[in-house]
């Protein structure tokens, strides 16, 4: 009995002490678990902000990665206008953060049009650039960009669907749309978003882009990584005021999409994961409406902050 009392006691005296250490270990591994060695820079996409009135384009997602120990800086750059143009305001404001930091590169993570925005950078200059993640990124065109340029295939769809298209974009853009005074250019944004448009792009800046397929690209390029993940489901939540127009634009595809890019568009480097997410959901958007039976897409970019910090990023 005495043994048995024994190693009762030592067992509950080892349970007692594991729970004690429990919430320290956990409360230190919650504060460095999106801690990466580079600040983490977030590029919107097309028709983006940084934040308008007060609501964040990625929707709760700096504070999510800064309350575990994150750095991260949400660049401004044209809401609308070409990959380079954008590219060009990244790369300045780039220099900017390694400057304020003293760090010596970023991780870059584009959103849509931020994707390709953010590939112009690592592109431009590698060695300023320890990674670069593609979320719903339109790597390979669009095809609502094609037939809102009145340059998608006669007859690959009818009149009744591209002007239901073009104006369900529009009201998409009223819905999203946030001041800013840097140029927009919507005509030249569309063009780099058209499938000729990307094509033209990615001869210039192919790191990373799969040549054909849905598969991965190349996951290491000239020291930068490439990494990516998008939505498959144009409509995820009936309270969104969204769902409906990504919901239209995701039926101009005929293959798997987030309702505004293919799935095999977004495809950058190491793919991670399709997700019961559309285009805005991506970025947490509107205001955290989404499927609420799929995975927090906040969740997504804490664990990616985690694996670029695994990685040595
Ligand atoms: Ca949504």
């Amino acid at each position: 009995m005495t043994g048995f009392f024994g190693r009762l006691l030592r067992g509950l005296a080892f349970a007692s002490a594991a729970l004690t250490l429990l919430p320290l270990q956990n409360a230190h591994a919650q504060s460095t678990y999106t801690q990466t060695r580079y600040p983490i820079v977030l590029v919107h996409g097309i028709f983006g902000f940084d934040s308008a009135l007060g609501v964040d384009y990625f929707y709760g997602i700096p504070s999510a990665l800064r309350s575990d120990g994150a750095k991260v800086y949400v660049a401004q750059v044209s809401a609308a206008n070409s990959h380079e143009v954008r590219g060009e305001q990244l790369l300045a404001q780039v220099k900017n953060i390694l400057a304020v930091t003293g760090a010596s590169k970023v991780n870059l993570v584009g959103h849509s049009q931020g994707s390709p925005t953010s590939r112009y950078v690592s592109g431009v200059a590698p060695h300023l650039v320890a990674s670069v993640t593609s979320v719903g990124g339109v790597n390979r065109g669009s095809r609502v960009a094609d037939i809102v340029r009145g340059v998608a295939p006669v007859g690959s769809v009818s009149e009744t669907l591209a002007n239901s298209t073009a104006l369900a974009l529009t009201s998409l853009i009223n819905v999203l749309s946030g001041g800013t005074s840097l140029q927009q250019l919507p005509t030249a944004a569309l063009d780099s978003l058209s499938t000729a448009g990307s094509a033209k792009f990615n001869q210039r800046f192919p790191a990373g882009v799969p040549t054909s397929g849905c598969g991965n690209g190349a996951e290491l390029v000239n020291g930068v990584r490439y990494y990516s993940w998008t939505g498959t489901k144009p409509m995820t939540n009936v309270l969104d005021v969204s769902d409906g127009l990504l919901g239209v634009l995701g039926l101009v595809f005929g293959e798997a999409n987030d309702g505004l890019v293919s799935a095999c568009s977004t495809r950058l480097g190491k793919h991670l994961g399709d997700y019961r997410q559309n285009h805005l959901d991506e970025v947490n958007q509107v205001l955290g409406l989404r499927d609420w039976f799929s995975t927090d897409p906040v969740t997504l970019y804490r664990q990616h902050a985690n694996r670029l910090k695994v990685a040595g990023l």
